[in-house]
C-alpha cells in the first residue's frame, strides 16, 4: 500500500463519484444494454502490465456506466431502496481502509465491540425488548442480508429442537409463514434440509390486506400436531415485499409460544420506519419474537450490505454455528470472555460493517433519520393521491409506509387484458429510462409498485414520475 498513491488516487476517485452523483439524473435509470454487451467491449484477458487510473476511469464512463441501473437515482422507485449516503460511504471507505477481518474478538476487538454497541443503540431506537440487547443472553449481529439472517435463525431453531427431540426427527419439522413471505425463507428451508412438504405457506389475501390470519396458523399447527409432526418455526412479516403487509405479531407470537416454536420477524424494509414513534405500533408484539431483522442497507442511509439481526438467545446461534479449530484458538475466546461473531453467521470472515452504521447514526442523529423516513412517507402519500385521482388507475392495497401498489383499472372487467395492459405499461415506463418501477402479483392481479426511498428523491421527481406513467398509460389507451 503506497500511502501517497492512495491519497492521490483516492481524491480522484472521490471526485469521480461526486461528479457521478451530480449528474446522476442524466442517465437512464434502468440500464438499457442487452445481455452480453460487456464481452464485446472488454479484452479477453487481464492486462500484463499496469494501466493508469485515467484509463480505467475512462472505461468506467464509456463501458461500465451504460450497464449500471442507477439505484441512487432520485427516480429509482423499483423493488425497495438500497440507500447510499455520505456517512455510509465514508464508513465503507474507512472499513476498506482499515482492511481488517473481524471474525473473532481478538482479530480486532473494536470491530466486535462497536457492532454490539451500535446494535444496542438501534435496538433502543426501535424500542425492542431488553432481551434483544447484549447485556444478557441476547444481542445483535450484522449479517450480509435478510436471507442470511433468516437462514441462521432457522438453523439455530432447527438444532435447538433436534437437541430435545432427537436428530432423527428432522423429517418431522414444520415451518410456517404466509404466502407473502420473501422467497429467502424458502431458500433457507432448502439449505437447512427442511422437508419440502413441511413448509406451510399459508394463504393471505385482500381481506386482511395480505396479512397472515392467526386462525389459519392455529389450524395448520393443530393439523400437523395431530399428524405427529413437529411445528418449530414461524416467520412473520412487518412490511412484505409485494405490498408492505404487516402480520399481527402479538397474536401469531402467542401461538408460536404455546407450541414452543421459534418466532422470527422479518422487517427487512419497514423496520427502519419503526424508529418513528408513530410507526412503532407496527412492531407491537415483537416482545414475543425470538429474532428480529431489519436491513439498514435498505431505507436507513447505510450502504449495502448491513442487515441487522437481533436474537434473544445467542447460545441457540452459537450451538448451531460455532467451530473451534486449533488455528483460531486464543485466550479471550477460550476463557469465554468475548463474543466471536464467526459463530453467529455462515462465513468465517467478516467486514467491519458496524463502522458505517455508527457513522450514519453519529453524522445524522436519530431525529434526522426520523425526518428522512417521514419525508419519504409523505412523498408516497402524494403519489398515492395522484394515482387515486386518475380514473384510469386504482390503488390496490392501502399504503402504510412508502410503497404504493397501483394499477390501471380493468377494461370491461377483463382481468387478463388488465394484466397485459399493466405489463405493457411497466415496460413502456421503464424503457423510457426516466424512472424505474417494479411489479408484483396480488391475488392474480399484476400490480405496479412505486417504492419511494432513494435519498435524492424530492417532490418534483415524484410528480414527474406520475406524469410519465400517465402519459404512457394514455398512449396505451389510445392504441
Ligand atoms: N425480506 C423482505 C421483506 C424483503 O423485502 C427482502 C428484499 O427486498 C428480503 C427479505 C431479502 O433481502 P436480502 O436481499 O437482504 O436478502
Amino acid at each position: 500500500m503506497d500511502s501517497e498513491q492512495l491519497r492521490e488516487y483516492g481524491h480522484r476517485m472521490v471526485d469521480f463519484i461526486a461528479d457521478y452523483y451530480k449528474t446522476i439524473e442524466n442517465f437512464p435509470v434502468l440500464s438499457q444494454v442487452q445481455p452480453g454487451y460487456l464481452h464485446n467491449l472488454l479484452p479477453d484477458s487481464a492486462p500484463d502490465h499496469p494501466e493508469t487510473l485515467e484509463q480505467v476511469l475512462d472505461d468506467v464512463k464509456a463501458k461500465i456506466l451504460p450497464g449500471v441501473t442507477h439505484w441512487q437515482s432520485p427516480s429509482f422507485f423499483a423493488y425497495y431502496p438500497s440507500n447510499s449516503s455520505v456517512a455510509g460511504f465514508l464508513g465503507e471507505m474507512l472499513s476498506a481502509g482499515l482492511g481488517i477481518v473481524g471474525f473473532s474478538w481478538v482479530t480486532s476487538p473494536a470491530a466486535t465491540e462497536l457492532e454490539m454497541i451500535v446494535l444496542d443503540w438501534l435496538a433502543k431506537l426501535l424500542n425492542l425488548p431488553e432481551e434483544f440487547m447484549s447485556k444478557g443472553n441476547g444481542g445483535g449481529v450484522i449479517q450480509g442480508s435478510a436471507s442470511e439472517a433468516v437462514l441462521v435463525v432457522l438453523i439455530a431453531a432447527r438444532d435447538k429442537v433436534l437437541r430435545s427431540v432427537g436428530k432423527n426427527a428432522l423429517e418431522k419439522l414444520v415451518v410456517y409463514s404466509s404466502d407473502q413471505t420473501h422467497s429467502a425463507l424458502q431458500k433457507a428451508c432448502q439449505i437447512a434440509g427442511i422437508h419440502p412438504e413441511n413448509c406451510r405457506v399459508l394463504k393471505a389475501d385482500s381481506s386482511t390486506n395480505y396479512a397472515l390470519r392467526p386462525e389459519l396458523l392455529q389450524e395448520a399447527v393443530s393439523r400437523d400436531l395431530e399428524a405427529g409432526l413437529i411445528p418449530f418455526f414461524l416467520c412473520a412479516n412487518v412490511g412484505t415485499t409485494s405490498s408492505t403487509a404487516v402480520d399481527p405479531l402479538a397474536a401469531l407470537g402467542k401461538i408460536a409460544k404455546c407450541n414452543e416454536m421459534w418466532f422470527h420477524v422479518d422487517a427487512a424494509y419497514a423496520g427502519s420506519a419503526c424508529i418513528c414513534p408513530e410507526y412503532r405500533q407496527y412492531i407491537d408484539g415483537v416482545e414475543t419474537a425470538d429474532s428480529f431483522n431489519m436491513n439498514a442497507h435498505k431505507w436507513f442511509l447505510t450502504n449495502f450490505d448491513c442487515s441487522l439481526l437481533w436474537v434473544k438467545d445467542q447460545y441457540a446461534l452459537t450451538e448451531a454455528l460455532s467451530t473451534n479449530p486449533e488455528f483460531l484458538k486464543n485466550k479471550a475466546s477460550q476463557a469465554n470472555l468475548v463474543v466471536d461473531y464467526k459463530d453467529w453467521q455462515i462465513p468465517l470472515g467478516r467486514r467491519f460493517r458496524s463502522l458505517k452504521l455508527w457513522m450514519v447514526l453519529r453524522l445524522y442523529g436519530s431525529e434526522t433519520l426520523k425526518s428522512y423516513i417521514r419525508n419519504h412517507i409523505k412523498l408516497a402519500k402524494d403519489f398515492e393521491q395522484l394515482a387515486s385521482q386518475d380514473p384510469n388507475f386504482e390503488i390496490v392495497t392501502p399504503r402504510i409506509f412508502s410503497l404504493v401498489c397501483f394499477r390501471m383499472v380493468p377494461a370491461e372487467n377483463d382481468e387478463q387484458k388488465c394484466n397485459n395492459r399493466n405489463r405493457k405499461l411497466l415496460d413502456a415506463v421503464n424503457s423510457s429510462g426516466k424512472l424505474f418501477i417494479s411489479h408484483t402479483a396480488l391475488s392474480g392481479k399484476i400490480v405496479l409498485r412505486c417504492a419511494i426511498g432513494a435519498p435524492l428523491t424530492e417532490e418534483k421527481h415524484v410528480k414527474e414520475a406520475w406524469k410519465v406513467i400517465q402519459e404512457e398509460a394514455s398512449y396505451l389507451l389510445r392504441k
